[in-house]
């Protein structure tokens, strides 16, 4: 007779958002695989409180409670991912607050489930780099990172010709080129194919999402910059492909729903019974592929020159993105500035000599602080006009 295994113990990074509530669903529906031992969120009390009433097993921390000390709470929420209690760190904190974290919980050779792409844009040689000295793996969530790893799974290091990573476009696809200009918040919300959270949402409108996932790419699967290649599928059933060396090319396929790729990484190296349902293709009918059209996305080209470029290139790309879409989420940056200011940033910025993690950090200051000019010059304009 077979023993059954404990449950794997999560401490779950970014419990209220758009993975971290999928991630307590599949919790909850295999009781017997997984229990969480942690959940940490960002401000919202109120969010983070109802997710800890359906698991009050778990240590329920917020990282900016209001009127709490902000670092005292990052040295509890490092200390939390360090706990021996842990098994599996799950990373869905949406973008660079999710970097110390990760660290401290690689320093301490945890396995991390890992969502959130810029850790890995920011820092992804000191995270390979700690990763390789305390023996810890990185399991993906990201959909088309989970499927080339899929694709990956029994197939030789040296079989491998290229990755394949496949976007939809997001919705504007097939907008006229120049009323890019006016693009309202809502309509660069309003994705297709994904329900996701709203930064990431606008990184699929840009096409920017694209592009970390090449870096996010090179780090995870140590594949050089030019065997990643970028094509367009709108349907979003295909999440990614492996090209080998005899020219036979696989495909991962399933409905979008990041229900799977999250049940992929955390019940490795089992598959969990009835996650989703499977595409129905004859339903289907037809799937599409087509070339970037990179005058529409120069957002890829961009971020694929940052990685080449290394150092804390990268990071000064993603701080700026980050910065950029927030500025255009708070109705401050047009659309289609968005790309040209991450640019100018990129172009702009002293390359750090060493990749440190300070390095890194202050690539990010840096890169955030000279996307905000512009707006902050304003504002202080506008505040010595009168009334
Ligand atoms: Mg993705």
């Amino acid at each position: 007779m077979r023993s059954r295994p404990s449950p794997r113990r999560l401490a779950l990074l970014g419990a209220t958002g758009s993975i971290g509530r999928q991630v307590c669903d599949l919790v909850e529906q295999h009781p017997n695989r997984f229990a969480l031992h942690a959940l940490v969120a960002g401000s919202d009390a109120a969010a983070l409180e109802a997710v800890a009433q359906r698991h009050p097993e778990a240590h329920a921390l917020l990282a900016n409670p209001t009127g709490g000390d902000p670092d005292e709470a990052a040295r509890a929420i490092e200390d939390m991912m360090r706990d021996p209690e842990v098994d599996v760190v799950v990373i869905a904190a949406a973008g660079s607050a999710a970097l110390a974290p990760t660290m401290a919980a690689l320093e301490a050779g945890k396995d991390i489930a890992l969502a959130t792409k810029e850790v890995l844009v920011m820092a992804g040689e000191l995270v390979r780099d700690r990763m390789r000295r305390h023996g810890s793996q990185i399991f993906p969530i990201d959909s088309e990172h989970s499927a080339i790893w899929q694709c990956l799974w029994g197939e030789k290091e040296q079989a491998v010709r290229r990755l394949i990573l496949t976007g939809s476009g997001g919705p504007f696809l097939r907008r006229p080129l120049e009323t890019l200009t006016s693009v309202t918040i809502a309509e660069a919300l309003a994705h297709p194919r994904w329900k996701m959270g709203p930064k990431i949402t606008v990184d699929s409108a840009t096409m920017m999402n694209k592009g970390l996932e090449v870096i996010e790419a090179h780090f995870l699967f140590d594949v050089p910059y030019n065997a990643i290649d970028v094509i367009v599928h709108p349907q979003s059933v295909v999440h990614s492909m492996v090209e080998f060396v005899d020219g036979s090319i696989k495909a991962q396929l399933g409905i979008p729903d990041m229900h799977l790729p999250i049940a992929v990484a955390l019940g490795f190296p089992d598959r969990l019974e009835g996650v989703t349902t499977a595409p129905d293709l004859a339903a289907l009918g037809q799937l599409s592929f087509e070339a970037l059209d990179t005058d529409r996305y120069p957002a890829v080209a961009l971020a694929r020159e940052a990685g080449e470029r290394g150092g804390t290139a990268p990071a000064v790309l993603n701080g700026a993105n980050e910065e950029a879409v927030a500025l255009f989420l708070q109705g401050q940056r047009r659309f289609d500035d968005i790309v040209p200011s991450v640019r100018r940033a990129v172009e702009a910025a002293p390359l750090a000599e060493d990749l440190t993690l300070t390095a890194v950090v202050a690539a990010d200051r840096w890169a955030r602080a000279h996307v905000r000019a512009p707006v902050d010059r304003a504002s202080r304009v506008r505040s010595k006009l009168p009334a």
